[in-house]
């Protein structure tokens, strides 16, 4: 990528009245970014995933819009959690118990009539699995430990947790959007990593949100911060054209670390999750530069949190410009 470097902080003030939290609407989430694996399918050059994807993501659009007594059997009782604690639904702070097998149960059954055989033979053997081991599973991912589940269950399990935790989310989200609270770097309602930045459309034109990888909640970060470690010096935009690019990536030379931004007032069809996807080609050329990715893509999950990226406590001497 060629790559226009813009001065961050030449951004100018917001004074819009910001909301600090967006809380999840997940049916709407799923049905966006459904339609846009559909929309990139063919240019992404990974048509068949994308297929995939686009299933999987209408299914859990199909489980969130459950209602009454499915709803009830599906989610369960509504979670126990404590609003007066940071992150209430992070997964030591409440118990979440295993209902979220059985929004997996109704994905997988969603699922089975419409992928290859190959890959109904890996369903079976997941739902088939022992309910404890599945749990663990889940753990281990909840926990940024992805490497320690059997990489074709991941996209699956974490699929079936993010219903869950997305169905219970809006209300926690709706208390704490009343709640100020500066630089944060984790999802305020969960505590899980954010997939990207958004930079929103009308009415809150300019502002930028980070949106979980789990939760689908949104949270407010000022701009022109690294959104890792929150440090203003050294922030760098790299973008494919030198103006007006809807994708951009922040670089901070204090953390090393990296978040792309879509800008969905230049793009309204940006989503997230697809488009992150279906940039990778861009994340190559940062990690050329030594730089890492701060995020974790629901529909990728390649990433190992607590090997990767780690900010880094002491700054840089020295900040050279980035060519
Ligand atoms: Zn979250
Ligand atoms: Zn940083």
């Amino acid at each position: 990528m060629s790559t226009a470097i813009l001065d961050a902080e030449k951004i100018p003030g917001q004074s819009l009245d910001i909301k600090t939290v967006i809380p999840a609407c997940p049916i709407a989430v799923y049905q966006f970014r459904a339609q846009r694996l559909a929309e990139l399918a063919q240019e992404s050059g990974l048509a068949e995933y994308f297929g995939l994807l686009e299933q999987l993501v209408s299914a859990q659009q199909k489980v969130a819009a459950l209602d009454g007594l499915a709803a009830k059997s599906c989610f369960g009782p509504e979670p126990r959690l404590d609003l007066t604690q940071s992150k209430p639904m992070a997964l030591d702070h409440f118990e979440w118990g295993n209902y979220w097998q059985s929004v997996l149960l109704e994905l997988v059954s969603e699922l089975m009539p419409k992928v290859s055989a190959e890959l109904r033979i890996v369903l079976k053997d997941l739902v088939k699995a022992d309910a404890d081991v599945v749990q663990g599973y889940a753990k281990s991912m909840l926990n940024g430990h992805f490497a320690q589940v059997p990489a074709q269950y991941s996209l699956f399990i974490w699929a079936a947790l993010s219903v869950y935790w997305s169905h219970w989310a809006a209300d926690v989200a709706e208390g704490l959007a009343m709640v100020g609270e500066s630089h944060r770097r984790l999802c305020p309602v969960c505590g899980s990593h954010p997939v990207g930045s958004v930079i929103k459309d009308e009415p809150r034109t300019g502002l930028r949100y980070l949106h979980c990888s789990l939760c689908e909640t949104q949270w407010h970060e000022v701009r022109a911060e690294c959104t890792a470690c929150g440090e203003s010096k050294g922030v760098n935009l790299w973008a494919e054209t030198e103006t007006n690019a809807a994708i951009r990536i922040e670089s901070c030379d204090t953390c090393k670390g990296y978040t792309k931004m879509f800008f969905t007032d230049i793009n309204p069809k940006l989503e997230v999750a697809v488009d992150d996807l279906a940039t990778m080609v861009m994340d190559n050329h940062l990690v050329e530069h030594g730089y890492s990715v701060t995020t974790v893509n629901p529909l990728l999950l390649a990433h190992e949190q607590d090997e990767g990226f780690q900010p880094s406590e002491q700054p840089h001497a020295k900040v050279g410009d980035i060519h």
